[in-house]
């Protein structure tokens, strides 16, 4: 007794002593954050757009023109600085809610953009530029991609020309170099991307078989994005005048470009149009988000209901007399199970036709049957182990009872094993069409507009991002909800003690029954 007192003791104290520390450690971290605020500028930055901001595949280190630039002018300031690697699309919210000091990400100064940050005084000159494959001699201008497909990165300034273009089919990707992979890969016609990206990614990264037509469609400044009334401002300004003074700003220029740079105006001409940054209009948002959650309705029953399918032929191999089989089964099961979906879904999506083009076979799948395929192959592998699961549970003196009917193994797997495995089944089956319906948010990344992409794209325009994604969440717990009730529903339903028996027709009358009070 004394000893379990003083154990229990030991172990509070214990507890006491490692929440302390931690709680220590946390406002400890907390504290030197707040500190390192003023001197530091945490700069958001996207780094799949080269040579602008790009990872350097050797050292893993943030390299490009922007990069360079922003670091000299930290130095020019006297600042420190630290890059932080976000998607385009959240790099306008993160400024809106100061969790970045400044964006550097190759982005162009727009008079919509200004309504709700602020920017530098221009440091590049840019401009958008169509690319299509080089045996197509069909687009050369603007007015040739209407009724194509286009493909453009998500809130770019490309994407908004796309969305002008009369009659064209728009597939938005997270970044640049994934929207020109879709060109190479013959699923678009055209991809509208800034110019000095499309020709180093022709140039320099070996994406051959990519031409560009329609130079400078439009004429772009980039600017370094800062928060609405930031001290900063005035501070960049001035690293930025320092630099292009000193010289600096030509030798990295003339680094990365092998050219002189250009003559940059103190003010973006974009900035002299009047600005009108998009509202968020709530129907229009509601009937988006409707669309989408039809699409992720959609995904999510075709993919169920195939890898139901192969998860039920990958069980039955799986517990099969063939040696053989169940390896293959397993090596399958552990394969799907032990990688993201989102590499099994680029794999298969942007991998597998990028190779078998390079062998020479013209192969390339549409969007929904990557999607559907990446998605049931995964799902199959987890349905695979429940069933497998569920029916080894059961015990093996059912099968002798089987037997002893005279019933043959498939009569018992039908009559006998499988109704009591389905009960076991179902709670993790229930599971994993949730899981599922929340997993089809990754087809978002190979351009489709589902529920969560369709959010994307509004606050890629709106920059309202709590608002949006906040009704995306709701929609998704309104579908999860709904599925998990209609798996309870099936639950009871399976349940042969407690089925929810019908009201009998007459009720029977109290006075025979026994009193409930
Ligand atoms: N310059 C384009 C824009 O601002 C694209 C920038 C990017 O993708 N990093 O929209």
């Amino acid at each position: 007794m004394v000893a379990r007192i003083f154990r229990v003791r030991w172990f509070k104290r214990f507890l006491a002593l490692v929440l302390g520390l931690l709680l220590g450690l946390g406002t400890a971290q907390l504290v030197s954050l707040a500190q390192d605020t003023p001197s530091v500028w945490e700069v958001g930055t996207e780094p799949a757009f080269p040579p602008f901001e790009m990872k350097d595949e050797s050292t893993g280190d943030l390299v490009g023109f922007d990069i360079e630039l922003m670091t000299a002018m930290a130095e020019a300031a006297g600042r420190e600085i630290k890059f932080v690697a976000l998607p385009f699309d959240g790099l306008i919210p993160a400024l809106q809610s100061k969790t970045i000091s400044a964006a550097i990400s190759g982005m162009t100064i727009t008079a919509e953009r200004a309504q709700t940050i602020d920017f530098t005084r221009p440091y590049f000159k840019a401009g958008l530029a169509i690319a299509v494959k080089q045996s197509d001699d069909s687009i050369k201008t603007l007015d040739d991609l209407k009724g194509k497909r286009i493909a453009v990165a998500i809130g770019t300034t490309g994407a908004k020309k796309a969305a002008e273009v009369e009659g064209a089919t728009i597939s938005t990707f997270d970044n640049s170099p994934l929207a020109l992979q879709e060109l190479l890969n013959g699923r678009v016609d055209a991809v509208i991307n800034d110019l000095p990206v499309t020709l180093y990614a022709i140039r320099e990264a070996n994406l051959q078989g990519l031409k560009i037509v329609g130079e400078l469609v439009t004429e772009e400044y980039y600017g370094i994005a800062i928060p609405k009334n930031s001290d900063d401002l005035a501070a960049m300004n001035d690293a930025l005048a320092a630099i292009l003074q000193n010289g600096t700003y030509a030798e990295i220029y003339g680094r990365w470009f092998s050219a002189e740079p250009p003559e940059l105006p103190l003010v973006a001409p974009a900035l002299a149009e009047a600005g009108t940054a998009q509202g968020l209009a709530w129907g229009r948002l509601f009937q988006n988000l409707m669309r989408g959650a039809w699409i992720t309705i959609l995904l999510t029953a075709a993919s169920f209901f195939f890898g139901l399918i192969g998860g039920a032929m990958v069980a039955f191999a799986m517990i099969s007399p063939i040696k053989p089989l169940r390896w293959l089964c397993r090596i399958y099961v552990d394969f799907f199970r032990g990688t993201p979906m989102l590499v099994q879904l680029f794999m298969i999506y942007f991998g597998l036709p990028a190779l078998f083009q390079s062998m020479g076979f013209d192969l390339s799948f549409n969007r929904i049957f990557a999607a559907i395929l990446a998605l049931s192959l995964n799902v199959a592998a987890y349905l695979a182990e429940i069933l497998r699961g569920g029916i080894q549970s059961i015990d093996r003196g059912q099968w002798e009872a089987g037997e002893s009917l005279a019933m043959n193994p498939v009569e018992t797997m039908r009559y006998v094993i499988f109704p009591q495995a389905f009960r076991r089944i179902l709670p993790p089956l229930g599971n994993e069409f949730i899981t599922l319906i929340k997993d089809t948010s990754l087809a978002a990344v190979i351009g489709f507009e589902e529920l969560f992409r369709q959010g994307q794209l509004t606050v890629a325009t709106t920059y309202r991002a709590f608002e949006v994604y906040l009704a995306v969440a709701i929609v998704y717990l309104i579908m999860t909800s709904l599925a998990s009730f209609a798996f309870k529903r099936l639950e009871a339903y399976m349940d042969p003690i407690n089925r929810p028996k019908k009201a009998p027709k007459t009720p029977v009358p109290s006075a025979i029954g026994v009193s409930e009070s």
